[in-house]
């Protein structure tokens, strides 16, 4: 260990983590090449730049979490956008209330260093702690449920600031998406900056969630080379890049700066839909038409059903005893989900005969913790290309979506950070990131994360 740990108070350097969700390493590779981000690239030259891989399933609400805790799904208790309530056929979008792992600003808040928190998808409600916290995309509206401490709230809405961009323009029209993402990155940053002017902090954490939205609908395009396209993406990134030389006229000289991703990205080849699949395997049965059902309805699964899939590719056996209508006896438990896992590695793309998952994990494969029963039975990890979907409704397995272009990974996650003394392993997991701003920032690092600081 060097110094760091030893250097304490006024003494350590602050902690500046800027967040790029979903901005791939081999993107940064590629825009930094092709001289698009000159800013970043000279953090690089000075620092290190690192390949990271995220979490199972790599969605925004259970990466940022796992990087904010430092802490697997089973300890942190957030496996997905929605879940299921046991022995019911009702599902919930998993909130900040069902967290069950302190974050990072949490930690330094006890050690009494303050923290300013912005756009962390993952923090509505907010909680009280040494600092302030404006929520993500997950809180509906700017209110006092959204904004710690709440009396930041009027000078918010005289900024216009936006907690996310309208998916529903982007799929309206590649125009209007673009320029809806254009206007919520042009108030974020507004809100940066200032924040970073007016604010003291020791720890600041600010997430911008464009880069994804930007992704998800322009990331083809952008890869194919569209004349209309391509520059307008490159141009966000240039934006973000002007972004952060200003960021870094904002901070001192001792300062750590951090720009991470949460996740990787890549074009969608087809959307997978699971539940059709499993359907067509006669694992699951429905109690009616599922094509009139929006929304994960799951009353519609039968009680003949062996498995039924939740978003993104989570396989929930039809257990006897912990769901409402469970018909798998305790004792075909093990046998079933093998079963399942042979499917679902051998599931393939008739076009093309590529397989379609590259591995169906078994929960206790990739998660421990206190919360494990609460994950789903198998976690599948797709093929980079094949976006996984738990959606009910749709009667054929695959898809090909016009607007929606673009899907998470697990690998090719990045962590770019302004210092050269970062150990030399070839991979960087997203546990590791919380037990290195603690170690920069001279906090304790309890023995229960499961990251290791990347500091030497
Ligand atoms: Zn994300």
């Amino acid at each position: 260990m060097s110094g760091f740990s030893t250097m304490s108070g006024s003494d350590t350097s602050r902690v500046c983590l800027i967040g790029l969700d979903g901005a791939p390493h081999s993107l940064l590779l590629r825009l930094i090449q092709e001289g698009i981000i000159p800013n970043i690239a000279e953090i690089v030259r000075q620092g290190t730049l690192r390949s990271m891989t995220s979490v199972h399933p790599w969605v925004s609400s259970v990466a940022w979490t796992t990087l904010s805790t430092g802490v697997n799904p089973a300890k942190h208790n957030i496996f997905g956008f929605i879940d299921r309530v046991p022995n019911t056929h009702q599902v919930f979008i998993p909130l900040n209330t069902h967290r069950r792992s302190p974050t990072i600003w949490e930690r330094l808040s006890d050690a009494g260093k303050r923290s300013v928190i912005v756009n962390n998808p993952l923090s509505y409600p907010v909680k009280p702690f040494n600092g302030i916290e404006i929520a993500g995309f997950l809180a509906p509206k700017l209110d006092s449920r959204s904004v710690y401490p709440s009396s930041l709230l009027p000078q918010l809405e005289k900024m216009g600031y936006r907690i996310d961009t309208d998916a529903h323009l982007a799929r309206k029209s590649r125009d209007e998406g673009m320029a809806d993402i254009l206007d919520v990155l042009e108030k974020r940053l507004d809100l940066l900056f200032q924040l970073l002017r007016e604010q003291r902090w020791d720890y600041f954490q600010f997430v911008i969630m464009e880069t994804d939205r930007l992704h998800h609908f322009f990331f083809k395009q952008m890869e194919e080379g569209d004349p209309v396209w391509k520059p307008a993406f490159y141009d966000i990134y240039r934006r973000i890049d002007s972004a952060i030389a200003r960021v870094r006229e904002l901070l001192r000289p001792k300062d750590t700066l951090i720009l991470v991703s949460d996740h990787g990205f890549c074009s969608i080849q087809k959307e997978v839909y699971l539940n059709a699949a499993l359907a067509d395997a006669g694992y699951l049965n429905y109690t009616g038409d599922p094509t009139n059902v929006r929304g994960p309805k799951l009353e519609i699964v039968a009680p003949s059903s062996k498995a039924f899939v939740i978003d993104p590719g989570r396989i929930v056996i039809n257990l006897k005893g912990r769901e409402k209508t469970g018909s798998v006896s305790p004792s075909d438990y093990e046998r079933i989900r093998s079963e399942l896992v042979e499917w679902a590695e051998t599931l393939k793309d008739p076009d093309t005969g590529n397989r379609v998952i590259e591995r169906a994990y078994r929960r206790e494969e990739i998660y421990s913790g206190p919360f494990l029963e609460s994950a789903a039975d198998l976690i599948l990890s797709p093929v980079n290309g094949y976006d996984p979907k738990g959606a009910l409704w749709r009667p054929t397995i695959f898809h090909q979506d016009e607007m929606m272009v673009g899907m998470h990974t697990f690998d090719d996650a990045m962590l770019c950070i302004s210092r050269s003394d970062i150990v030399a392993q070839a991979e960087v997991a997203l546990e590791d990131i919380a037990p290195t701003v603690l170690q920069l920032l001279g906090a304790p690092t309890p023995p229960e994360l499961d990251g290791k600081s990347l500091v030497q």
